[in-house]
């Protein structure tokens, strides 16, 4: 008998500017084989790595504190496990790839990563995403590595939806434009969605929920998407933990006035003050609301109700860009797991044809997925977020480590 083979892996890295993790894929898919988290990187006395392998969980210390040092770790304890020389290719998440990249691509060298790290969108996300890029080719210099893009799916998105009404020079001079965010869980749940119900995938309508402490909401026709919530930042759309979302620019001009703020302090204000947790002044975290509300805390249920009511006029609108509404999917933190945000939610979708199932939608939480609607013309379900499978997916094919092409 020939001894069998061991199967490639792929090496999911998602780089932030003090943290890095990572997952190991199979290439055949199935679940991960080993997972991490380097955190407080540019700390060195708090920096740490903690690993996730085989249902044991070990954390180490990184006194360097670099990306680099992280990385290096990461490679040492994927050698322990017998890992490291199946690692066959190397995915990054990229939140913005502009209107550059519309799908993912191999990183061909030194030039495209300083160009993804000086993209001037995500000035917090990228310039990390190019550390790790760096650290990975150092790491695994014989590897394909391949650029997954947070805005690529919502690249199909046309004028008409990514336009702001602004004078046109500063979309020509300055790329200023709706990119959208979380495309990659959209783009995966959608497809998800249309397996699971059996949807026709070159005729079916669906908005997806992507709820989460960042949150947003795209429609998608035909497996692509034509409209989402989420804008030139992250900032637009829906309420989120620290998010305003949406708001009228005379408010921040008022407050701006009346409080001195310059726009530093609003940015700032906007993006870690707002949301779910400026108007509790409680909590960013929706499960810590809804016990709060659950006990009788008005200012809670009425934050609450805030994120239902937006998310609510965002479905509405996005069905707009439907030609018909067959699904709402809900995923992300939230959306996999508050029977309480998704009954609420649809509670109020009746004009839409929703008609929510309590008994399934009490019970759908930790991962699992299923139809919590009593309607089945438009469904509603949940379906968990799977990102990296999503990265490895498209690793694997770029890399040429099977057939296929990119969805
Ligand atoms: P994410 O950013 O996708 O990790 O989602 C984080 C959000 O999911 C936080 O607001 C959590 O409170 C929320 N979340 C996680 N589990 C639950 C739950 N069982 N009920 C309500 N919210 C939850």
């Amino acid at each position: 008998m020939t001894p069998s083979v061991p199967l490639p892996l792929i090496l999911v890295v998602n780089c932030g500017s003090s943290s890095l993790k990572f997952t190991v894929l199979p290439v055949a898919g199935g679940a991960a084989l080993a997972s991490g988290l380097a955190e407080c990187l540019g700390v060195p006395a708090e920096a740490r790595l903690t690993i996730k392998f085989n249902g044991g969980k070990h954390t180490e210390a990184l006194p360097e504190g670099t990306h680099d040092a992280a990385m290096a770790a990461i490679l040492a304890d994927l050698e322990k496990h017998g890992l490291l020389a199946r690692i066959a290719a190397v995915g990054h998440r990229v939140v913005n790839g502009g209107e550059r990249f519309t799908k993912s691509q191999i990183i061909t060298g030194e030039a495209m990563i300083e160009e993804i790290g000086s993209s001037p969108f995500a000035p917090l996300h990228n310039p990390a995403h190019a550390i790790g890029m760096r650290a990975a080719f150092k790491a695994f210099p014989k590897l394909t590595q391949v650029a997954v893009f947070d805005t690529a799916f919502h690249q199909t998105m046309k004028p008409e939806a990514f336009l702001y009404a602004l004078p046109r020079k500063y979309y020509r001079e300055l790329g200023v434009r709706r990119y959208g965010a979380h495309g990659t869980s959209h783009r995966y749940v959608s497809g998800e969605t249309v397996r699971l119900l059996g949807l026709d995938p070159h005729d079916h309508g669906v908005v997806v929920c992507h709820l989460g402490n960042g949150s947003s909401a795209t429609a998608v026709v035909n497996g692509h998407c034509v409209d989402t919530s989420m804008g030139m930042t992250p900032l637009e759309g829906l309420v989120m933990g620290t998010r305003t979302g949406d708001i009228d620019f005379g408010a921040l001009a008022y407050i701006a006035q009346k409080t001195g703020l310059d726009v530093a302090g609003l940015d700032k204000m906007c993006n870690r003050e707002s949301g779910l947790l400026g108007l509790s002044e409680l909590s960013n975290d929706c499960r810590t609301l809804t016990e709060a509300a659950q006990r009788g805390n008005a200012q809670a249920e009425e934050t609450l109700d805030v994120f239902v009511f937006r998310l609510c006029r965002y479905i509405g609108a996005l069905t707009a860009a439907l030609p018909r509404l067959d699904a709402v999917a809900f995923t992300g933190g939230i959306g996999e797991n508050s029977a309480y945000i998704r009954g609420k939610t649809l509670k109020r979708l009746s004009a839409l044809g929703l008609d929510l199932d309590e008994t399934a939608n009490a019970g759908m939480y930790g991962g699992k997925s299923g139809i919590i609607s009593k309607s089945q013309k438009p469904v509603a379900i949940v379906v968990p977020t799977d990102e990296e499978k999503v990265i490895a997916a498209d690793t694997a094919v770029l890399a040429g480590l099977v057939e296929g092409s990119l969805a």
